[in-house]
């Protein structure tokens, strides 16, 4: 008989198989038991046949995995702790010293902080086309250029690109494409098909995808995927994610699969009342420009529709107004303030709708065109009542009346 201590951590109970759940068990694991000295040595970390260690997988994440390539079309998935480490794995993965990366003149913030703060350093060099001209991008390309970002819509300014000729380009000029598809969330289009009768289909090389948003869909887990269709591809990625020892943890793994089978309708609801919530901000006079790829004023709002109402469905929960420049920046940080079911608070994808003023003459190179002047704030919209929100917005306006 084993000392209790020892027994408590060799028990001998095992409890019956064949339990069956609607939500899948969670494996957590840094170390992985082996049952010989022979499957030890021959056992492959790149096999996902099997386990080697808790770093690269357990049944838990293999399954959210799987998962978020059936949502996304795609083949690979690898997981990461957040949403702007997806976005870093693919850029480390496949640029290197004398390289060029393009990016959108409209790129998420963090990923220029990226390029410009950590691999400028390391030689790799970028530069920012605009999203809305695709022979600017085309002009961009050299041979030095590796690795060309995308995003549809932008997330603050909210235009949508002509995706399809953006990615024409790239594919004639043989330079590999990564879209960020936080927004689309794989529901609005699908990024691997974007015309699903061409064949072979015209889709990005990989996308990448901040599962703190829609998938998570609680505003409380932080984690990112990206996701291949080529194998080839995977396996750089995945070495690269290896070595930067990108792990989850599985509790945040559980929490994202809990969040799937919800997460088109909650995607829906968010759409729905985000599109009310924008045609009703058109009509405020203090509102200049209303930013919605589903409003026809809208810039890029004919791409939008070609590819997400003719093809696909839908938009994601978010709209920016421009306030009109004749007020102050204390006036537009009151108007904000003002607000009371809105919080003031980053990230979107949760029940709780939010509110963010952005400075966007210092984000952008230039001030596009097709953008009034004055202060932009962007909303995301959460799970609340439409009329609450509406209200909401319209008691704030009082601040600036
Ligand atoms: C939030 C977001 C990210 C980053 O996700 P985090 O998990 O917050 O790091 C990347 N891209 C877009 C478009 C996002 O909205």
């Amino acid at each position: 008989m084993a000392h209790p201590v020892t027994d408590l951590i060799h028990h001998s109970y095992i409890p019956p198989t064949g339990f069956e759940a609607p939500q899948p068990g969670v494996f957590k694991a840094s170390t992985v038991i082996f049952p010989s000295v022979a499957a030890m040595r021959s056992r492959e970390w790149k096999d996902k046949s099997a386990y080697t260690y808790g770093l690269h997988g357990t049944p838990t994440s293999y399954q959210l995995e799987e998962r978020l390539c059936t949502l996304e079309g795609g083949q690979q998935c690898l997981l990461v702790p957040s949403g702007l480490a997806a976005l870093a794995l693919v850029s480390l993965s496949l640029l290197k010293a004398g390289d060029e990366v393009l990016l959108p003149d409209n790129v998420y913030g963090p990923n220029k902080s990226l390029v410009e703060g950590e691999l400028m350093h390391w030689g790799i060099s970028h530069q920012y086309y605009d999203p809305m001209d695709p022979q600017d991008l085309e002009a961009q390309i050299s041979s030095r250029t590796k690795l060309v970002w995308l995003e549809a819509a932008g997330s603050v300014t909210l235009e949508f690109p002509d995706l399809l000729s953006l990615l024409r380009i790239c594919k004639q000029r043989k330079v590999l494409t990564a879209l960020d598809n936080t927004w689309g969330a794989g529901l609005a289009f699908k990024p691997f098909d974007l015309v699903p009768d061409e064949s072979p289909a015209l889709g990005v090389d990989i996308t990448a995808h901040a599962l703190t948003k829609y998938p998570s869909g609680g505003g409380d887990v932080l984690m990112g995927s990206v996701i291949t269709r080529d194998a080839g591809l995977h396996m750089r990625l995945k070495l690269t994610h290896m070595r930067l020892g990108l792990g989850v943890g599985m509790n945040d793994v559980e929490a994202i699969l809990r969040g799937l089978p919800s997460m088109a309708l909650r995607y829906r609801a968010h759409d729905e009342a985000t599109r009310a919530l924008a045609l009703w901000a058109d009509s405020q006079a203090e509102f200049v420009q209303v930013l919605h790829p589903a409003l026809p004023g809208s810039p890029g709002h004919a791409h939008w529709k070609e590819l997400c109402v003719h093809t696909f469905g839908g938009a994601a929960g978010l709209f920016s107004v421009m306030l009109d420049e004749r007020f102050t920046r204390d006036q537009t940080d009151a108007f904000c303030d003002a607000l009371k079911l809105f919080k003031l608070g980053y990230s979107w994808g949760g029940p709780m709708s939010l509110v963010v003023p952005y400075e966007l003459a210092q984000i952008r190179s230039n001030w596009p065109s097709y953008l009034e002047k004055g202060t932009l704030v962007r909303f995301s919209i959460g799970l609340e009542a439409v009329q609450d929100l509406q209200a909401d917005i319209h008691q704030a306006l009082g601040v600036l009346r």
